[in-house]
């Protein structure tokens, strides 16, 4: 089955609108993408409908949202090929389960000493957290390093991995790049010698097929907004063997079993790690999400996908002077650019003006952009969506802004 992205784009209808007088372009999906109709429609039925705080009361509503809440979390257990729907967490998004994790798991397995590997290429909210633990526990964070075309050097992993490496955290899809990581191999190595690994999916999810079981990674994280699901939410998938030696990360309702002055005792998971009121609604958009992503295919979603980045990589290609960013064998979702001497900020603003918006800047990854020696990029990135058209308006658009420099 090929995509019929004209119906597609009547269930998007931001698209349809129009910027400064001109069809809006939008090219940030990689910052946010866009939400469908019945993900609205979800949330809408929430609060028209049926809006009780889950797991709490004895009512009506109550045990409905407590419901179609917990329901979500079986999808996301399919959708992810998570062995047990205990390992499925909600949380804010990525960032709050990375966070999440540098802070439990920390406390549970990282010592004076220990040391945690990322690589060069990670977003900031996989590699701060790491350093505000490492400076808790006075550990070291420790950096697997990319080469100028974007390609992690793999080969360098098993010298890095120490006796004292407790975990490492890489992104599947760099965000500022584009660049695919070869995860599976990586995991290998790193479970060799038996270090635990966790995968940054905010990039990934909703470009390429992540099945959690197959990968054989310890903690997979992603969040709601960057695959058509609403903002402020996201996941932690983590191996029950792990998430159950890890203490709480926030303490509140619904984590507990018991709570006295003398003493207070955990719930089970997932709730452990699921302190106060979830964003219950938020929960529902993602399922609905789920559901629309699943309806389409997330093969027909790559192959289109494949033939957008393909088609945007020729048309750029052949401006003067352009520089692209991430040119590995494997690319995804993201195209990085910059043209002669004009400043990423300018082009981003004069691109704006013309009705299409790209991402600017360093990305949250100024690691990638020292590496280069760059103050930013220029970032477009595809949705399944986006029509070949765009492409082509966007490279004339570049062209355009080339001529008045
Ligand atoms: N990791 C990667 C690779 C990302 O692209 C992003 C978002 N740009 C994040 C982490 C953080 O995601 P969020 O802001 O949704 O928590």
């Amino acid at each position: 089955m090929s995509l019929d992205i004209e119906s597609i784009r009547k269930d998007f209808p931001i698209l349809e609108q129009q910027v400064y007088g001109k069809p809006y372009i939008y090219l940030d999906n990689a910052a946010t993408s866009q939400t469908p109709l019945n993900v609205l429609k979800a949330m809408n039925d929430v609060y028209n409908g049926y809006n009780g705080n889950p797991h709490r009361g004895a009512h009506y509503m109550s045990n409905k949202t407590t419901a179609e809440y917990e329901k979500v979390r079986d999808k996301v257990k399919l959708f992810i090929n998570a062995p047990t729907r205990e390992e499925v967490i909600f949380t804010k998004g990525t960032t709050e389960s990375i966070n999440l994790v540098a802070y439990s798991f920390g406390e549970a397995f990282v010592n004076e000493g220990d040391e945690i590997l990322v690589s060069e290429m990670e977003h900031h909210s996989n590699i701060v957290p790491w350093q505000l633990l490492c400076n808790r526990k006075k550990a070291n964070l420790k950096v697997i390093p990319f080469d100028d075309k974007g390609r992690l050097k793999v080969e360098e992993i098993p010298a890095l991995l120490s006796s004292r490496t407790r975990l490492l955290a890489v992104t599947m899809v760099s965000n500022a790049m584009g660049v695919v990581n070869p995860v599976e191999e990586i995991i290998d190595m790193a479970h060799s010698k038996n270090v635990p690994v966790l995968l940054d999916a905010a990039q990934a999810i909703h470009h390429m097929k992540v099945d959690v079981e197959k990968l054989g990674c310890d903690f997979m994280v992603f969040s709601g907004h960057k695959m058509y699901g609403p903002t402020g939410v996201g996941c932690l998938f983590g191996k029950k063997e792990l998430l159950d030696k890890m203490p709480p990360f926030m303490g509140g309702g619904e984590m507990i079993e018991k709570v006295s002055f003398s003493g207070t005792t955990f719930n089970q998971l997932p709730y452990k790690f699921e302190a106060g009121t979830p964003n219950f609604t938020e929960v529902i958009g993602l399922g609905a999400a789920i559901d629309y992503l699943n309806g389409i295919g997330i093969n027909n979603v790559i192959a289109w996908e494949h033939e957008l980045l393909d088609y945007a990589r020729k048309q750029l290609s052949g401006i003067k002077n352009i520089r692209f960013f991430g040119e590995t064998e494997h690319q995804s979702g993201v195209i990085s650019f910059l043209v002669g001497n004009i400043h990423p900020y300018d082009m981003g603003m004069f691109l704006d003006k013309m009705g299409i918006a790209v991402r600017t800047g360093h990305h949250c990854a100024e690691p990638v952009m020292d590496h280069f020696g760059i103050p930013g990029t220029v970032r477009a990135s595809f949705a399944f969506y986006n029509i070949k058209e765009e492409i082509d308006k966007l490279t004339d658009a570049v062209k355009k802004v080339m001529s008045m420099f």
